[in-house]
């Protein structure tokens, strides 16, 4: 098949460091459809070889799990071209369009790897370019927006030059192939199905941590915070995946139907839930590996006096048949104790319990998404005999480890996302409903905290956040999954 993808913004970060290491992967794998090209769209004036010469120069830093020798990075060079357009000129767009035209591809992917400020713009530019044709994809990175009504704004300019089976909006968690595999886990397997309720389920945990701070894009961050950053998309979509009914099928609609459902379900804020429900963190000076780290006021780019959250830590509640009083932690931030994702699935407690069990970590799932990729069951087991006592029980754990098990054959965030995008496969992003649902239900709370003005709750870099969070879990009788 051939194709052409598009990067506008391709000598941005995200494309070199993410976008061209995944496309090369592709490329090196055997998987990207051969005869493409991969257009980088700027403002500098560059030739195609200077292009090819500042991506190679750029793969010296980027992750890739072997390096590529000169030949091969020839070779892969060979796919990518570069075309000088300042999105803001209309009359730029003719040039892609006549250059689009030499070759009539099969597909197009115009891949948004720019500001979101510029989503509205280039969508209609490239419609009044005639490059809305039936075999163009879109692709929006993340921010799609900055609230319910900026995204809607988006979507609606979007919609009225592409239909929505053209729009490929990205999420990269789902791309993930730990989050896929919360799928296959749920919906491969019939063992979970009868214990995934509130009859069986005492509480869920969703843990995104970061143990870096805002790094060079402390500006960005101060105007955006977590709940925008990570909540409103990567968080509440891993929470669909846990929470969500069995879809009829696999197909794309059928999955994002079930998602929008439980998005409709969250149990909308209250003015006591506001408070009660949410703590708001900001990290202050601290040591992370040992070494001192600033405080995120002393970050470059930050407002010396910002309110604006490195942390949030919340409960959501789905009302659902399935779900009543069964409540979802949420808790994510900068500068936490690891950079680390995982999810805990804490079970109820044996109905009866005829033996003495020590208190810990049994009864419980663990699903490990970043940097481990794997599954734990926390168990009790008959631990060593006591000789005096007789039988005592121990936690243990049945470990399956996903990365040792399949290896080199898994397929990295971005690599799969491209494939996708390319072979017009939406399952693995997000439909418009999925995304305002989700703005819809945060926004009470950035409103709330955007006219609070009592300070965020400091908590000192390097750890797993502001006292409130663990104060929050222990009002209902539970603890974060370190704590116990
Ligand atoms: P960036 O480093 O600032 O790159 C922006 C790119 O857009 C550059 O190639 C820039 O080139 C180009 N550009 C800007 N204005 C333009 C114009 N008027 N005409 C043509 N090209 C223009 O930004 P980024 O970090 O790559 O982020 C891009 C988007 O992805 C943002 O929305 C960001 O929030 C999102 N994102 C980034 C990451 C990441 O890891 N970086 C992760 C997730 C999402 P010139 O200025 O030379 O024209």
């Amino acid at each position: 098949m051939s194709f052409d993808l598009v990067l506008f913004g391709g000598t941005g970060d995200l494309a070199w460091r993410k976008l061209m290491p995944a496309l090369f992967q592709a490329f090196r794998h055997g998987t990207l459809p051969e005869g493409g090209r991969i257009i980088g769209i700027a403002r500098d004036d560059l030739s195609d070889a200077q292009y090819r010469d500042l991506i190679r120069s750029r793969f010296d830093n980027v992750d890739l799990d072997k390096r590529p020798s000169p030949q091969e990075f020839d070779r892969f060079a060979g796919l990518l071209h570069y075309l000088r357009l300042d999105l803001s000129q209309p009359q730029d767009y003719r040039r892609l369009a006549t250059m689009l035209r030499e070759r009539h591809a099969e597909t197009v992917v115009m891949y948004l790897a720019t500001a979101p400020a510029l989503f509205t713009t280039v969508v209609q530019q490239l419609a009044a370019a005639g490059l809305n044709r039936p075999n163009t994809r879109l692709v929006l990175e993340k921010p799609l927006g900055h609230d319910l009504a900026s995204n809607r704004a988006i979507n609606v300019a979007v919609r009225e030059v592409l239909s929505e089976k053209q729009i490929f909006r990205i999420d990269h968690y789902l791309g993930k192939p730990a989050v896929q595999n919360l799928f296959a886990m749920r919906f491969g397997n019939a063992v979970f199905e009868p214990v995934w309720r509130r009859e069986h389920i005492a509480n869920i945990q969703i843990t995104i941590a970061e143990d870096f701070g805002v790094e060079k894009r402390g500006s960005f961050y101060d105007s955006t915070g977590t709940l925008r950053d990570m909540v409103q998309n990567h968080a509440l979509q891993l929470l669909c995946a846990l929470a969500m009914e069995p879809p009829i099928n696999a197909h794309a609609d059928a999955i994002r139907d079930e998602k929008l459902k439980v998005l409709r379900a969250l149990k909308p804020w209250t003015a006591e839930t506001l408070d009660t429900h949410a703590v708001r963190g900001q990290y202050a000076a601290g040591k992370v590996d040992g070494e001192p780290v600033p405080g995120y006021r002393d970050e470059p780019g930050v407002d010396p006096q910002s309110r604006t959250e490195t942390f949030v830590a919340l409960r959501a509640d789905i009302a659902s048949w399935r779900w009543a009083g069964v409540p979802f932690y949420i808790r994510t931030g900068k500068r936490l104790a690891a950079r680390e994702a995982h999810i805990v699935v804490n079970f109820r407690e044996a109905p009866h319990a005829i033996f003495s069990a020590p208190p810990g970590t049994s009864n419980r799932l663990v699903i490990h998404l970043q940097p481990r990729d794997g599954l734990e069951l926390h168990l009790l087991a008959q631990g060593q005999q006591n000789r005096r006592e007789g039988a005592t029980l121990a936690p243990v754990q049945l470990d399956l480890d996903f990365d040792k098990r399949f290896g080199s054959e898994r397929v990295g965030a971005y690599e799969r996302l491209l494939l996708d995008a390319i072979a017009g496969r939406l399952n693995l992003f997000v439909r418009s409903d999925e995304q305002e649902e989700a703005w819809r239900w945060v926004e009470p709370l950035l409103e709330h905290w955007r006219n609070d003005t009592r300070e965020p709750r400091p908590y000192a870099a390097g750890t797993w956040g502001p006292s409130a969070s663990s104060a929050m879990i222990a009002r209902d009788g539970f603890c974060w999954g370190e704590e116990c």
